[in-house]
């Protein structure tokens, strides 16, 4: 029979790791005598969602198993859990889903719902019912959302895989001892059929986390071999504990396939409107831009992290055409909530001449010149020279931007980001690859 097994929550702020978890059990349901119908899934729910701060994963393994050995993969199943995560912790709300049979199409449209909203328990709990799955839940109960919506993100169109390496016991919290010149290496034989393993510009390695949890490395690529190749030219100088490659929806922006197209808070939108006012820098380098779309001005912002984004969008004005992208937050002004798209990708559309009206310059002496009154002409501050004849000048700025598209600096990226290096690379149905968006030096 198929059995979907679906785990999230397992983690807490101090450590754990639900892909951990999953390694565990992979090794366990081999040993009982399961067989896989597929590689362990990643699946990374809506990231808007406030009280859920690491990412928002959850992770299901898909068997094909006798009937015969269903309750010992339970008990395994639950036993591990129980061994392995934070469960007391403040917001760790450990669940497990077990589903026989494949995912209902009502598991399939919760899950896509969980992608982009928030999904009730109760919700939760009556669709999971109507499948006759059955679940354990060790706190609140938020854990089943993120676990039935990972038994339902079956991964049918754009996916990619991660090798997840994790480090011995003995080593958490100690630096992780991954040798930088390897990774640059391994980028640049593997790249683009691996992703973000070395930011080049901030000479940043990415492929290992920080903090106390037991991931040694993450090696994120288009293939199973990809992954499992990049893995073999990393020097590695302490012991490694386990690994496993896992199928994901990391970079494929699953989040915005069905992103609406009016603000709702706290999910992902996506919109297309006009330059209302020059964006605004605010204290901290974070940038403010204004978007009129219909008869709506929304309010949209790059934050400092996003690097060259940033710079990308203070370079607008008022009247360039553009594609928004990202999640809805609120947050206080004033006292008074205010609604934000928070950027995370954006179409430059279309860019306007950008003309500057100057007062003319001195014929005599070169220094730009003063009204000298209503119908007047202009007067020269310096020389006095008046004149009825000189006209304003009209300039024309040099665009620093081009139409196209643009993302943040890969530090920014969260893990549903779409690299540019992806694009053109998708697997199932793709609608086209867009132009990539340029500096252009003036
Ligand atoms: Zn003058």
């Amino acid at each position: 029979m198929r059995l979907d097994i679906g785990i999230d929550d397992t983690d807490s702020a101090k450590g754990g790791c639900t892909t951990y978890i999953a390694t565990l059990l992979v090794e366990k349901f081999l040993r009982i005598g399961a067989r896989f119908a597929d590689y362990p899934n990643i699946v990374r729910l809506n990231p808007n969602i406030p009280y859920k701060t690491r990412g928002n994963a959850a992770v299901a393994l898909r068997l094909q198993v006798p009937e015969s050995i269903y309750e010992e993969l339970r008990e395994a199943t639950l036993r591990t859990i129980e061994k392995n995560s934070q469960i007391g912790e403040q917001g760790t709300d450990p669940a497990v889903i077990l589903l026989r049979n494949k995912p209902t199409p009502q598991i399939t449209k919760l899950s896509q719902e969980a992608l982009i909203s928030i999904v009730s328990i109760r919700k939760t709990v009556r669709t999971l019912r109507a499948a006759k799955g059955s679940a354990v839940s060790y706190g609140s109960g938020l854990g089943l959302v993120g676990a039935l919506a990972a038994v339902g993100q079956t991964l049918e169109g754009d996916h990619t895989y991660e090798l997840i390496a994790y480090r011995s016991r003995r080593n958490l919290g100690k630096p992780r001892l991954v040798d930088k010149d390897s990774v640059i290496l391994m980028d640049q034989t593997t790249s683009p059929n691996t992703f973000n393993s070395y930011d080049a510009e901030h000479k940043r390695v990415l492929i290992t986390p920080h903090g106390p949890d037991p991931v040694l490395l993450g090696l994120r690529g288009e293939t199973p071999e990809a992954v499992r190749s990049a893995f073999r030219l990393i020097l590695v100088r302490e012991p490694i504990d386990r690994w496993v490659i896992f199928r994901t929806n990391h970079g494929t922006e699953a989040h915005f396939r069905s992103a609406q197209s009016r603000p709702s808070i706290n999910r992902p939108v996506s919109l297309r409107g006009i330059v209302h006012e020059r964006p605004q820098r605010i204290p901290g380098g974070h940038v403010f831009l204004k978007l009129l779309t219909g008869r709506r001005v929304v309010e949209c912002a790059a934050f400092e992290p996003t690097g060259k984004f940033k710079e990308i969008v203070a370079k607008l004005i008022p009247g360039d055409e553009v594609t928004v992208f990202g999640g809805v937050r609120t947050h206080e002004v004033n006292h008074r909530p205010s609604v934000t798209v928070n950027l995370e990708k954006i179409i430059v559309n279309h860019l306007i001449d950008d003309i500057v009206v100057r007062n003319p310059q001195c014929p005599e002496c070169g220094k730009r010149m003063k009204s000298a009154g209503r119908g007047q002409g202009f007067q020269c501050p310096r020389c006095t020279y008046v004149s009825r004849k000189v006209s304003k000048q009209f300039l024309r700025n040099d665009r620093v931007i081009r139409p196209g598209l643009y993302v943040p600096d890969r530090k920014a990226h969260r893990h549903l980001t779409k690299p540019l290096s992806r694009y053109g690379m998708e697997k199932g149905r793709w609608d086209g690859k867009p132009p990539m968006g340029t500096w252009h030096s003036p």
